[in-house]
């Protein structure tokens, strides 16, 4: 009942012709199916992907977005403007973002509602860190990033959301979460939202997100509540790229 949904998020990665090659392979190699996928380039290589992009399967997502919508902002790029881009999706508050450039809960929930907006859908991430499983209190950290955009967004932006579980200590690292490990906390987040609507909670799709290669995603996605994938380093490459969206049905 939920479409599967698997989004590659290519980060600061590849040259303007690594990109060109790749989406042209990606249109080349998507068989259809009822799934959606969706590739995140950088910001600079919207324009050309929105043109390879044109008439096919993929669509087309932005890595981050500001929370303002115009002004003297510099090196921001507003909503609107990733729309005039094509962009259907944006991801918000992943843990790069969120550890690196000091995004808080508060900034992802405004740039979540600045997405939403426009009528961007927002791909919220997240995710807790070595640090806070070993603690116990993955739980707790979740529900705070969750909670931070539901009061602040209410719960109807969720419908046109997806919410990606990324443990921190998953990405990058090759020490993919296991399918039950993440399973339970896709039911968590799950139920966290049904607290408020048991409906949206039903459709909203979960992805996860953390090491998932061609070789580990079906017993991923097999998963009740895994309903796809928000893939860093494998979505640079076509097969893989390809071969995970398979898995994705
Ligand atoms: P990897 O797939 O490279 O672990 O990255 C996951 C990620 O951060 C996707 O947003």
């Amino acid at each position: 009942m939920r479409q599967p949904f698997v989004a590659g998020n290519w980060k600061m990665n590849g040259s303007r012709d690594d990109a060109g090659r790749l989406l042209e392979d990606l249109v080349q190699g998507l068989t259809p199916a009822a799934r959606e996928v969706v590739v995140c380039p950088p910001y600079v290589y919207l324009a050309d992907a929105a043109r390879i992009l044109k008439g096919s399967e993929i669509a087309l997502g932005a890595q981050n977005v500001s929370e303002e919508e115009s002004g003297a902002f510099t090196g921001e790029v507003a909503a609107s403007m990733l729309q005039d881009f094509d962009c259907r999706y944006v991801i918000v508050g992943h843990s790069e973002r969120r550890g690196l450039f000091g995004e808080s809960n508060e900034i992802v929930a405004r740039k979540f509602m600045a997405a939403a907006r426009q009528g961007l859908r927002p791909i919220l991430c997240v995710g807790e860190t070595l640090e806070q499983r070993e603690q116990d209190v993955t739980e707790q950290v979740i529900r705070e990033q969750l909670d931070a955009v539901l009061e602040a967004a209410g719960v109807h932006a969720f419908v046109e959301a997806v919410v990606a579980y990324e443990p921190v200590w998953a990405i990058g690292t090759g020490q993919t979460a296991s399918p039950e490990q993440a399973q339970a906390v896709h039911a968590m987040i799950r139920a966290r939202v049904a607290e408020v609507d048991d409906t949206i909670a039903g459709k909203l799709r979960i992805v996860y997100g953390g090491s998932v290669k061609a070789s580990n995603a079906d017993e991923l996605f097999a998963m009740p509540d895994i309903d796809g994938g928000l893939i860093g380093g494998a979505s640079l490459d076509a097969d893989s790229f390809l071969s995970i969206c398979e898995s994705a049905i």
